[in-house]
């Protein structure tokens, strides 16, 4: 048995990043950058009002008061997109609209605010300093700039800058393909009659939308029954994909059939127990570029050990270093057991009540129990070697996204 962190550290060592892809800007989202994304020009590549208002002199209006305006002429008007035609000199100033380019000599705009204008005079109530309302080229973007780099995560963010960098198409790295089975006699496909002793197959669905939520592209072979042919079929045919996921069948017990059938398919095991709560008995092994995970068939010990080893996987295969989980201090509302001498991954909801954060352990921690995944928006990882933790103490709380 080995501990989590040895566990991650043979996984990753496995993953290679996956060859990149062009997609067409919109469906760059929840995607991964594969390549550094410069600026060719300035944003704005131009002087612009940040104000609806007057473009000035700043010192034309150092003077101006409530009670003692300064008058300025009104020459012309600029509105977004358009450049006024004259220029601004002493004495003068363009009605300008936010986004218009700042007219020649002008160096500030006097918000509409703190004017008032009476056919082609405007009266500034306001002095403004230089520069003021002004939204200057380069601003936000230096031409030349690296503004993204490879292996960010794109958001709405990065896809609204990389519409402004005028990238219709952009390199990001292929998703990682994952094949999903469940092995399991009992397991029944929902929506289909339930016979005695069976349940229906909840884990491939779980880990479907793990996939999805990490990037991946998942896809579910299906059930496949305690049957070692069977199962040596369908892995093999599985074995094409970047990961291979099975739930079920990887304990001690007569039907655990996994790991034999992943032998005879030629998987090399690199581990086969994890020294966690809940999930021990899960198993990882590589064939050629196939990373393989059998993990053990209780919804929340796959749910769990997707989450500290597959996660880690895929977030790698993308290039993206940050699949840890962010932790937050929190007062514990009731008392947590260890009773293994493993680590125990304990399913908590995180409230918070006035500015601080509570965290109430689900009222069952079985790990046949769903409902605690359900219930949990964060776990606390409590060490092998801690026993419990009293209520009202404080606890990390690291958080299920
Ligand atoms: P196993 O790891 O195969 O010994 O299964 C452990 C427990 O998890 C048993 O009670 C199984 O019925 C249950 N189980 C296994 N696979 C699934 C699945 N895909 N969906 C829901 N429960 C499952
Ligand atoms: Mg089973």
């Amino acid at each position: 048995m080995i501990s989590l962190e040895k566990a991650l550290e043979i996984v990753k060592r496995e993953v290679k990043v996956l060859p990149s892809e062009k997609v067409k800007l919109l469906s760059s989202l929840n995607r991964v950058l594969a390549e550094d994304i410069y600026s060719e020009f300035d944003i704005p590549q131009f002087n612009r009002a940040a104000m609806d208002g007057y473009a000035v002199i700043a010192q034309d209006t150092t003077s101006a008061c409530l009670t003692h305006p300064v008058v300025l002429k009104i020459v012309d008007e600029a509105s977004a997109g358009f450049k006024a035609k004259s220029s601004v000199s002493s004495g003068k100033a363009v009605r300008i609209m936010t986004g218009a380019i700042l007219p020649e000599g002008a160096d500030a705009v006097v918000m509409f605010e703190d004017t008032e204008s009476e056919k082609d005079e405007v009266k500034i109530f306001r002095s403004v300093k230089q520069g003021r309302n002004v939204s200057f080229s380069g601003e936000d973007v230096k031409k030349g700039e690296k503004v993204l780099p490879r292996g960010t995560f794109i958001r709405p963010a990065e896809v609204g800058m990389l519409a402004s960098l005028s990238k219709e198409e952009v390199c990001v790295v292929k998703k990682p393909k994952v094949a999903i089975i469940s092995t399991g006699s009992e397991l029944t496909e929902p929506g289909d009659a339930l016979k005695e002793g069976k349940i229906y197959d909840s884990n491939s669905f779980a880990l479907f939308s793990q996939v999805v939520s990490c990037g991946g592209q998942p896809e579910r072979i299906g059930i496949v029954p305690d049957d070692e042919k069977e199962l040596l079929l369908k892995v093999k045919e599985a074995l094409s994909f970047d990961i291979l996921l099975l739930s079920g069948g990887v304990s001690m017990g007569k039907y655990d059939l996994v790991k034999e059938v992943l032998r005879k398919a030629g998987v090399r095991m690199l581990f086969w127990k994890v020294a966690v709560k809940p999930g021990k008995p899960t198993f990882f092994g590589v064939r050629n570029h196939t990373l393989v995970f059998g993990l053990p068939g209780y919804p929340v010990s796959s749910m769990i050990n997707f989450e500290n080893l597959v996660k880690p996987a895929i977030f790698e295969m993308l290039g993206r270093k940050d699949y840890k989980r962010f932790k937050i201090r929190a007062t514990l509302k009731e008392e947590i057991k260890n009773t293994s001498n493993r680590e125990n991954f304990i399913r908590v909801k995180l409230i918070e009540q006035e500015g601080k954060y509570l965290a109430y352990p689900a009222p069952s921690q079985k790990s046949g129990v769903l409902k605690s995944m359900v219930w949990a928006n964060g776990i606390i990882a409590l060490p092998k070697d801690v026993r419990k933790v009293e209520s009202g103490k404080q606890v990390l709380v690291e958080i299920l996204s």
